[in-house]
């Protein structure tokens, strides 16, 4: 059965974008469990988290994590911070017309899907050279779930209804990615 690796981003004493009484390492590890919870439920997979509890662990260390189990696909979970608003993905430059970037069509469709009912705006599919999609050496995307800095933003993410609504999004949109 294929593995998939989630990544709560940041833990410990690492609290990544922190406003509006929001921490972005609390957030990422709710939706992450949640993630792990609706794709075991839907699907016969094996979900493994890059953490599962508020601990510091090091970018390379969470791809070699995936590295090692072999895993099918990597999925990174981030707010965004900085005074915009709205959701975007993020897959390693120069991959958008390989696996990698049908995969990102899929999940960032399914999720822009649920994200319009509530109005949040789409920032579009992205690339970045970032550590966790460089060392990784499967498919991997990373999530940036709204800004923890914007009010409308923040007030979302702290509505219980859309976070789990946001999970199932990302979780369906997983299963639809690897035709699950
Ligand atoms: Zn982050």
């Amino acid at each position: 059965m294929p593995i998939i690796v989630l990544d709560p981003g940041h833990g410990g004493t690492d609290p990544g974008a922190s406003a509006n009484g929001l921490q972005e390492k609390n957030l990422t590890l709710t939706i992450g469990l949640k993630v792990k919870q609706l794709l075991e439920a839907k699907y016969v997979v094996d979900v493994r988290l890059t953490r599962e509890t508020d601990v510091l662990v090091g970018l390379s260390e969470r791809a070699d994590y995936a590295n090692t189990l072999g895993a099918s696909y990597f999925v990174s979970l981030h707010h965004n911070a900085g005074g915009g608003t709205g959701f975007e993905s993020y897959i390693y430059p120069g991959t958008s017309s390989s696996e990698t970037g049908r995969r990102q069509d899929v999940i960032h469709g399914e999720i822009m899907n649920f994200l319009s009912g509530y109005g949040v705006r789409d920032r579009g599919q992205k690339e970045a050279n970032f550590a966790v999609l460089r060392e990784t050496a499967m498919p991997a995307i990373l999530l940036e779930n709204l800004f923890i800095d914007t009010v409308n933003d923040a007030n979302l993410l702290k509505n219980s209804n859309f976070i789990t609504g946001l999970s199932n999004a990302i979780a369906t949109g997983i299963g639809k990615a690897l035709k699950l």
